[in-house]
Protein backbone atom coordinates (compact mmCIF):
# COMPACT_ATOMS: atom_id res chain seq x y z
CA UNK A 1 0.00 0.00 0.00
CA UNK A 2 1.60 3.48 -1.17
CA UNK A 3 0.64 5.99 2.16
CA UNK A 4 -0.89 9.66 1.34
CA UNK A 5 -2.06 10.52 4.24
CA UNK A 6 -0.89 9.35 7.52
CA UNK A 7 -3.17 10.05 10.86
CA UNK A 8 -1.18 11.42 13.60
CA UNK A 9 -3.24 11.19 16.99
CA UNK A 10 -2.64 11.77 21.12
CA UNK A 11 -2.75 7.91 21.24
CA UNK A 12 0.58 7.26 19.52
CA UNK A 13 2.62 8.99 22.46
CA UNK A 14 0.77 6.65 24.85
CA UNK A 15 2.04 3.34 22.18
CA UNK A 16 5.36 4.60 23.11
CA UNK A 17 5.48 3.62 26.59
CA UNK A 18 6.20 0.95 27.47
CA UNK A 19 3.06 0.35 30.34
CA UNK A 20 0.24 -1.95 29.95
CA UNK A 21 -2.30 -0.34 27.63
CA UNK A 22 -4.68 -1.70 24.81
CA UNK A 23 -2.13 -2.70 22.85
CA UNK A 24 1.07 -3.26 22.92
CA UNK A 25 3.93 -0.47 22.84
CA UNK A 26 6.07 0.22 19.60
CA UNK A 27 8.98 -1.69 20.02
CA UNK A 28 12.63 0.45 19.80
CA UNK A 29 13.54 0.52 15.92
CA UNK A 30 10.41 -0.18 14.43
CA UNK A 31 7.88 2.58 12.54
CA UNK A 32 5.73 4.25 14.55
CA UNK A 33 2.27 2.72 14.06
CA UNK A 34 -0.54 4.84 12.37
CA UNK A 35 -3.73 4.37 10.30
CA UNK A 36 -3.55 5.57 6.97
CA UNK A 37 -5.04 6.24 3.81
CA UNK A 38 -3.21 5.03 0.59
CA UNK A 39 -3.69 3.10 -2.26
CA UNK A 40 -2.67 -0.51 -3.20
CA UNK A 41 0.90 -0.85 -4.81
CA UNK A 42 0.31 -4.58 -5.49
CA UNK A 43 -1.59 -7.55 -4.46
CA UNK A 44 -1.38 -11.19 -4.04
CA UNK A 45 -5.60 -10.75 -2.53
CA UNK A 46 -7.98 -10.56 -5.18
CA UNK A 47 -10.04 -8.18 -2.72
CA UNK A 48 -7.92 -5.57 -3.31
CA UNK A 49 -6.98 -4.55 -6.42
CA UNK A 50 -3.86 -2.33 -8.23
CA UNK A 51 -5.14 1.54 -7.35
CA UNK A 52 -8.00 1.04 -4.72
CA UNK A 53 -8.18 3.45 -2.03
CA UNK A 54 -7.76 1.47 1.40
CA UNK A 55 -7.48 2.58 4.96
CA UNK A 56 -5.50 0.69 7.44
CA UNK A 57 -4.10 0.04 10.32
CA UNK A 58 -0.20 0.59 9.47
CA UNK A 59 2.78 2.83 10.02
CA UNK A 60 4.62 6.38 9.47
CA UNK A 61 5.91 5.63 6.23
CA UNK A 62 5.61 5.84 2.52
CA UNK A 63 4.70 1.87 2.18
CA UNK A 64 2.79 -0.75 4.46
CA UNK A 65 2.28 -4.12 3.80
CA UNK A 66 -1.08 -5.17 5.17
CA UNK A 67 -1.29 -8.65 6.06
CA UNK A 68 -3.69 -11.52 6.81
CA UNK A 69 -5.27 -10.80 10.12
CA UNK A 70 -4.45 -7.10 10.00
CA UNK A 71 -6.81 -4.26 10.14
CA UNK A 72 -7.11 -3.00 5.47
CA UNK A 73 -10.67 -1.89 4.36
CA UNK A 74 -11.57 -0.23 1.28
CA UNK A 75 -13.06 3.64 1.40
CA UNK A 76 -14.92 4.98 -1.28
CA UNK A 77 -13.08 8.38 -1.82
CA UNK A 78 -15.79 9.12 -4.44
CA UNK A 79 -17.95 10.98 -2.20
CA UNK A 80 -15.76 12.83 0.08
CA UNK A 81 -13.43 16.08 -0.78
CA UNK A 82 -10.74 14.56 0.42
CA UNK A 83 -9.70 10.88 1.24
CA UNK A 84 -7.86 12.60 4.61
CA UNK A 85 -11.57 12.45 5.44
CA UNK A 86 -11.44 8.72 6.53
CA UNK A 87 -8.69 9.83 8.94
CA UNK A 88 -11.49 12.56 10.42
CA UNK A 89 -14.44 13.03 10.48
CA UNK A 90 -15.77 9.93 8.84
CA UNK A 91 -12.57 8.10 10.37
CA UNK A 92 -12.15 6.67 14.09
CA UNK A 93 -11.79 10.17 15.40
CA UNK A 94 -15.16 11.27 14.33
CA UNK A 95 -16.79 7.68 15.81
CA UNK A 96 -14.91 8.39 19.07
CA UNK A 97 -17.17 11.44 19.45
CA UNK A 98 -20.31 9.69 18.09
CA UNK A 99 -19.99 6.54 19.76
CA UNK A 100 -18.54 8.38 23.18
CA UNK A 101 -20.98 10.69 23.37
CA UNK A 102 -24.19 8.94 21.35
CA UNK A 103 -23.73 5.45 23.50
CA UNK A 104 -22.18 5.84 26.18
CA UNK A 105 -23.25 9.56 27.85
CA UNK A 106 -26.73 8.91 25.88
CA UNK A 107 -27.67 13.08 25.87
CA UNK A 108 -30.86 13.93 26.48
CA UNK A 109 -32.38 17.76 25.66
CA UNK A 110 -31.65 20.41 27.81
CA UNK A 111 -29.22 18.68 29.46
CA UNK A 112 -26.09 20.58 30.23
CA UNK A 113 -22.37 18.67 28.31
CA UNK A 114 -19.15 19.94 29.34
CA UNK A 115 -15.80 18.86 26.84
CA UNK A 116 -12.59 19.50 27.27
CA UNK A 117 -9.88 19.26 24.34
CA UNK A 118 -12.80 21.41 22.51
CA UNK A 119 -11.52 22.99 19.44
CA UNK A 120 -9.54 19.94 18.70
CA UNK A 121 -10.48 16.61 16.42
CA UNK A 122 -12.69 14.64 18.83
CA UNK A 123 -13.96 17.44 20.92
CA UNK A 124 -15.29 20.35 18.29
CA UNK A 125 -17.20 16.84 17.35
CA UNK A 126 -18.63 16.13 20.38
CA UNK A 127 -19.94 19.62 20.85
CA UNK A 128 -21.46 19.60 17.60
CA UNK A 129 -23.14 16.13 18.31
CA UNK A 130 -24.39 17.55 21.59
CA UNK A 131 -26.05 20.60 20.21
CA UNK A 132 -27.85 18.00 17.51
CA UNK A 133 -29.20 16.11 20.41
CA UNK A 134 -30.40 19.50 22.00
CA UNK A 135 -27.64 19.90 24.71
CA UNK A 136 -26.45 23.32 26.15
CA UNK A 137 -22.80 22.86 25.14
CA UNK A 138 -20.04 24.38 27.03
CA UNK A 139 -16.53 23.67 25.52
CA UNK A 140 -13.15 24.23 27.12
CA UNK A 141 -9.92 25.17 25.26
CA UNK A 142 -6.52 26.46 25.01
CA UNK A 143 -6.58 30.83 23.60
CA UNK A 144 -9.09 33.19 22.34
CA UNK A 145 -8.89 32.00 19.35
CA UNK A 146 -9.55 28.93 19.52
CA UNK A 147 -12.17 29.65 22.25
CA UNK A 148 -13.95 31.79 19.51
CA UNK A 149 -13.92 29.07 16.71
CA UNK A 150 -16.09 27.35 19.43
CA UNK A 151 -18.88 29.70 18.86
CA UNK A 152 -18.95 31.08 15.61
CA UNK A 153 -17.41 27.81 13.87
CA UNK A 154 -18.75 24.69 15.77
CA UNK A 155 -22.05 26.68 17.71
CA UNK A 156 -21.00 25.84 21.09
CA UNK A 157 -23.13 27.70 23.75
CA UNK A 158 -20.17 29.08 25.64
CA UNK A 159 -16.48 28.75 25.72
CA UNK A 160 -13.82 28.66 28.22
CA UNK A 161 -10.09 29.51 27.89
CA UNK A 162 -8.23 27.38 30.23
CA UNK A 163 -4.97 28.81 29.64
CA UNK A 164 -3.05 30.74 32.70
CA UNK A 165 -6.28 29.39 35.07
CA UNK A 166 -5.57 27.31 37.87
CA UNK A 167 -8.38 24.85 38.99
CA UNK A 168 -10.07 27.57 41.21
CA UNK A 169 -10.23 29.96 38.82
CA UNK A 170 -11.08 27.33 36.23
CA UNK A 171 -13.71 26.15 38.33
CA UNK A 172 -15.56 29.10 38.98
CA UNK A 173 -15.87 30.27 35.12
CA UNK A 174 -17.54 26.72 34.57
CA UNK A 175 -19.63 27.50 37.64
CA UNK A 176 -20.82 30.95 35.68
CA UNK A 177 -21.71 28.85 32.63
CA UNK A 178 -23.25 26.26 34.11
CA UNK A 179 -24.51 27.33 37.58
CA UNK A 180 -26.51 23.80 37.76
CA UNK A 181 -23.34 21.81 36.49
CA UNK A 182 -22.42 19.42 34.34
CA UNK A 183 -24.95 16.14 33.59
CA UNK A 184 -22.65 15.18 31.32
CA UNK A 185 -18.52 15.92 30.60
CA UNK A 186 -16.46 14.72 28.05
CA UNK A 187 -13.12 14.58 28.88
CA UNK A 188 -10.27 14.96 26.55
CA UNK A 189 -7.59 16.47 29.02
CA UNK A 190 -7.48 15.61 32.63
CA UNK A 191 -5.10 17.53 35.14
CA UNK A 192 -6.44 20.75 36.68
CA UNK A 193 -8.99 20.96 33.74
CA UNK A 194 -10.72 18.06 34.79
CA UNK A 195 -9.98 18.64 38.59
CA UNK A 196 -12.27 22.22 37.73
CA UNK A 197 -14.68 20.20 35.47
CA UNK A 198 -15.09 17.69 38.92
CA UNK A 199 -15.96 20.63 41.50
CA UNK A 200 -18.72 21.20 38.76
CA UNK A 201 -20.99 17.82 38.12
CA UNK A 202 -24.62 17.94 38.04
CA UNK A 203 -26.10 15.18 40.81
CA UNK A 204 -25.80 11.67 39.11
CA UNK A 205 -23.36 12.99 36.09
CA UNK A 206 -21.74 10.99 33.10
CA UNK A 207 -18.56 11.17 32.77
CA UNK A 208 -16.99 10.02 29.29
CA UNK A 209 -12.83 9.02 30.36
CA UNK A 210 -11.72 9.91 26.50
CA UNK A 211 -8.24 11.02 26.79
CA UNK A 212 -5.78 12.58 29.38
CA UNK A 213 -3.74 14.11 26.85
CA UNK A 214 -2.42 16.82 29.53
CA UNK A 215 -0.54 13.80 30.77
CA UNK A 216 0.46 11.88 27.62
CA UNK A 217 4.28 13.93 27.66
CA UNK A 218 4.46 15.29 30.73
CA UNK A 219 7.37 14.42 32.74
CA UNK A 220 5.45 13.91 36.22
CA UNK A 221 1.85 12.77 36.06
CA UNK A 222 -0.26 15.52 38.49
CA UNK A 223 -3.34 12.87 38.21
CA UNK A 224 -6.70 14.50 39.59
CA UNK A 225 -7.24 14.97 43.15
CA UNK A 226 -10.93 15.97 43.08
CA UNK A 227 -12.21 12.28 42.42
CA UNK A 228 -14.26 12.53 45.60
CA UNK A 229 -16.67 14.47 43.75
CA UNK A 230 -17.72 11.47 41.65
CA UNK A 231 -19.33 9.86 44.95
CA UNK A 232 -20.20 13.09 46.35
CA UNK A 233 -22.20 13.79 43.16
CA UNK A 234 -23.00 9.79 42.64
CA UNK A 235 -21.41 10.57 39.34
CA UNK A 236 -20.30 7.61 36.65
CA UNK A 237 -16.90 7.60 35.17
CA UNK A 238 -17.29 5.64 32.13
CA UNK A 239 -13.73 4.24 30.38
CA UNK A 240 -14.47 4.34 26.75
CA UNK A 241 -12.46 3.10 23.66
CA UNK A 242 -13.42 3.36 20.31
CA UNK A 243 -11.52 -0.23 19.77
CA UNK A 244 -15.36 -1.37 21.21
CA UNK A 245 -17.31 -0.09 18.29
CA UNK A 246 -15.45 -1.58 15.18
CA UNK A 247 -17.97 -3.98 14.18
CA UNK A 248 -20.40 -0.82 14.79
CA UNK A 249 -18.29 1.01 12.18
CA UNK A 250 -20.52 1.63 9.31
CA UNK A 251 -23.53 2.28 11.22
CA UNK A 252 -22.19 5.27 12.41
CA UNK A 253 -19.92 6.28 9.47
CA UNK A 254 -23.13 5.86 7.90
CA UNK A 255 -25.29 8.73 10.38
CA UNK A 256 -21.56 11.27 10.37
CA UNK A 257 -21.56 11.21 6.73
CA UNK A 258 -25.29 12.19 6.40
CA UNK A 259 -24.60 15.04 9.10
CA UNK A 260 -21.82 16.31 7.44
CA UNK A 261 -23.95 16.26 4.16
CA UNK A 262 -26.63 17.84 5.70
CA UNK A 263 -24.16 20.60 6.40
CA UNK A 264 -25.32 20.21 10.46
CA UNK A 265 -21.14 18.99 11.08
CA UNK A 266 -18.30 20.00 10.16
CA UNK A 267 -14.43 19.45 11.41
CA UNK A 268 -11.44 21.02 10.54
CA UNK A 269 -7.98 19.55 9.04
CA UNK A 270 -5.13 20.23 9.83
CA UNK A 271 -2.47 18.59 6.88
CA UNK A 272 1.22 18.84 7.69
CA UNK A 273 3.25 18.08 4.66
CA UNK A 274 6.64 15.22 4.36
CA UNK A 275 7.51 12.74 5.92
CA UNK A 276 10.39 14.31 7.18
CA UNK A 277 8.03 16.61 9.01
CA UNK A 278 6.39 14.03 10.76
CA UNK A 279 8.07 14.66 14.15
CA UNK A 280 7.61 18.29 14.17
CA UNK A 281 3.78 17.83 12.85
CA UNK A 282 3.18 15.47 15.44
CA UNK A 283 4.46 17.73 18.52
CA UNK A 284 1.97 20.20 17.42
CA UNK A 285 -0.70 17.76 18.79
CA UNK A 286 0.83 18.34 22.15
CA UNK A 287 1.73 22.39 22.07
CA UNK A 288 -2.17 23.17 20.82
CA UNK A 289 -0.97 24.65 17.38
CA UNK A 290 -3.29 22.05 15.71
CA UNK A 291 -6.52 23.41 14.29
CA UNK A 292 -8.34 20.22 14.02
CA UNK A 293 -7.59 16.77 12.62
CA UNK A 294 -3.81 16.95 12.33
CA UNK A 295 -3.25 14.46 9.75
CA UNK A 296 0.50 14.23 7.61
CA UNK A 297 0.15 14.07 3.66
CA UNK A 298 3.67 12.16 2.01
CA UNK A 299 2.48 11.98 -1.72
P1 LIG B 1 -6.72 17.16 19.28
O1 LIG B 1 -7.03 17.53 17.87
O2 LIG B 1 -7.70 17.56 20.35
O3 LIG B 1 -5.27 17.75 19.61
C1 LIG B 1 -4.77 17.75 20.88
C2 LIG B 1 -5.18 19.03 21.66
O4 LIG B 1 -5.06 18.77 23.05
C3 LIG B 1 -4.26 20.21 21.39
O5 LIG B 1 -4.59 20.94 20.24
C4 LIG B 1 -4.43 21.03 22.66
O6 LIG B 1 -5.54 21.91 22.52
C5 LIG B 1 -4.81 19.98 23.73
N1 LIG B 1 -3.70 19.80 24.67
C6 LIG B 1 -2.46 19.35 24.40
N2 LIG B 1 -1.71 19.35 25.52
C7 LIG B 1 -2.51 19.80 26.51
C8 LIG B 1 -2.32 20.03 27.91
N3 LIG B 1 -1.15 19.77 28.51
N4 LIG B 1 -3.36 20.52 28.63
C9 LIG B 1 -4.55 20.79 28.03
N5 LIG B 1 -4.79 20.59 26.71
C10 LIG B 1 -3.78 20.09 25.98
O7 LIG B 1 -6.53 15.58 19.39
P2 LIG B 1 -7.65 14.46 19.25
O8 LIG B 1 -8.97 15.10 19.07
O9 LIG B 1 -7.19 13.47 18.27
O10 LIG B 1 -7.62 13.75 20.68
C11 LIG B 1 -8.26 14.34 21.80
C12 LIG B 1 -8.29 13.34 22.95
O11 LIG B 1 -9.09 12.24 22.58
C13 LIG B 1 -6.92 12.79 23.33
O12 LIG B 1 -6.83 12.73 24.74
C14 LIG B 1 -6.92 11.41 22.74
O13 LIG B 1 -6.07 10.53 23.42
C15 LIG B 1 -8.38 11.05 22.88
N6 LIG B 1 -8.84 9.98 22.00
C16 LIG B 1 -9.34 8.86 22.59
C17 LIG B 1 -9.84 7.83 21.84
C18 LIG B 1 -10.41 6.65 22.53
O14 LIG B 1 -10.76 5.65 21.90
N7 LIG B 1 -10.52 6.70 23.86
C19 LIG B 1 -9.80 7.87 20.37
C20 LIG B 1 -9.28 9.13 19.82
C21 LIG B 1 -8.82 10.13 20.64
P3 LIG B 1 -5.57 23.33 23.33
O15 LIG B 1 -4.90 24.31 22.44
O16 LIG B 1 -7.03 23.55 23.53
O17 LIG B 1 -4.81 23.12 24.58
Amino acid sequence: MRNRFVSLDPAQRGWMDDTPSYMPPIALGDPVRATTVGTVHASDNPDFRQGQWVLGLNAVEDYSVALPGGFTMPVDVGQVPSPSNFLSVLGAVGLTAYFGLMEVAKPQPGEVLLVSGAAGAVGSVVGQLGKIAGCRVIGIAGGADKCRRLIDDYHFDAAIDYKGKNVEALSAEIARAAPQGADIVFENVGGDVMDAELLNLAKRARIVLCGLISEYNAPEKIGVRNLWQVLAQEATVHGFLISAYADRFAEGGARMAQWVGEGKLRMDEDIQDGLENAYPAFMRLFSGANTGKLVLRIA
